[in-house]
């Protein structure tokens, strides 16, 4: 039982109306592994450069990641600077430098071969070199943004449709596919391979698509975000996080994982960069489902 994730290791500059912080740590894959490490073995496949600060694989260590498949390379760590305005959601990218993953040849280490897969947020050549050097995962989910909707549509399609499980911010659907509605918008997601969709709505929570039925969670309610950035990522942490630990793919367990995800996305906003993810104990996680439970069960008529 383990995910391996490839995607961004990054250095980070954020701004928000109330703060603003530079050189961080960042990256797709940085907040998935620290996400689903709360309830499943994560290994990362990656690429920093020789500026990367070897402090901040610590963060990674504690955890109990498997790093061995973060090479150094010569050359500047992947960059992006985000700036948010008062509605904390979609940030403008500033910045987006890919350093050392525009030359990243991933190599998947023999032991990640059949493991559960998480393309995260990554240029899709990267994600689909990575997918062709799998044996038999368990099972694949895919990520992406508009960076690369823009960039590499072709290659992404590509990808797509070799992934079980597609995940992405509802306004990405909309562009990728062209379709305003979600439910146009999962149509032509699901035709295109993907046998499950995750449309992740920021502030609002996520709507998953499986099948021919759906099924909504809202945000965990917090009175203080103070950076969104992540959010997305250790979203697909506590979901995929949640189905390694259960290995349940029944509806009723896709569901718990869609809370799950909602949660871990939760402890990401409530500080800077990965921060507190270091400070999470096991009791404030189940307490946050127990909330989720209260939050939305109502008796019948
Ligand atoms: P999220 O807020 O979950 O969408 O992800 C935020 C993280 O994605 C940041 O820490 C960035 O370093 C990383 N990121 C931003 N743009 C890209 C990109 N084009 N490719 C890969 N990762 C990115």
């Amino acid at each position: 039982m383990a995910i391996t994730v490839i995607g961004s290791i990054a250095i980070d500059n954020i701004e928000t109306p109330f703060n603003k912080t530079g050189d961080i740590l960042g990256g797709s894959a940085s907040y998935f592994s620290l996400a689903s490490s709360f309830l499943t073995d994560v290994k990362i496949i990656g690429v920093v450069g020789g500026d990367f600060n070897k402090k901040h694989l610590k963060v990674f260590k504690d955890r109990s990641i498997d790093i061995s498949g973060i090479k150094t390379e010569e050359g500047k760590t992947f960059h992006w600077a985000g700036r948010y305005g008062y509605d904390m959601s979609d940030p403008e990218t500033l910045a987006t430098e890919l350093g050392v993953f525009s030359s990243f040849k991933p190599a998947v280490p023999h032991g990640s071969k059949n493991d559960m897969l998480f393309l995260a947020n990554i240029d899709p050549d990267i994600q689909f070199n990575v997918l062709q050097q799998m044996g038999s995962p368990k099972l694949v989910a895919l990520d992406t943004m508009n960076f690369w909707i823009e960039g590499k549509k072709e290659k992404l399609m590509k990808v797509m449709e070799l992934a079980d499980i597609f995940i992405i911010n509802e306004s990405e659907a909309r562009l990728l596919t062209g379709e305003s509605s979600i439910f146009s918008c999962a149509k032509a997601v699901l035709k295109s391979g993907a046998k499950i969709l995750i449309l992740k709505r920021g502030a609002y929570g996520a709507t998953m698509f499986f099948e021919n039925k759906f099924f909504m969670v809202p945000a965990y309610p917090l009175e203080n975000v103070i950076d969104p950035t992540g959010a997305g990522d250790s979203f697909a942490g506590g979901f995929l996080g949640y189905l390694d630990n259960t290995g349940d793919m029944a509806f009723e367990n896709l569901k718990k994982a869609l809370v799950f995800g909602n949660i871990m996305a939760s402890f990401a906003v409530e500080d800077f960069s990965v921060s507190r993810f270091a400070s999470i104990k096991a009791d404030e996680i189940k307490d946050r489902f127990r909330k989720f439970r209260e939050m939305t069960y109502f008796e019948e008529l």
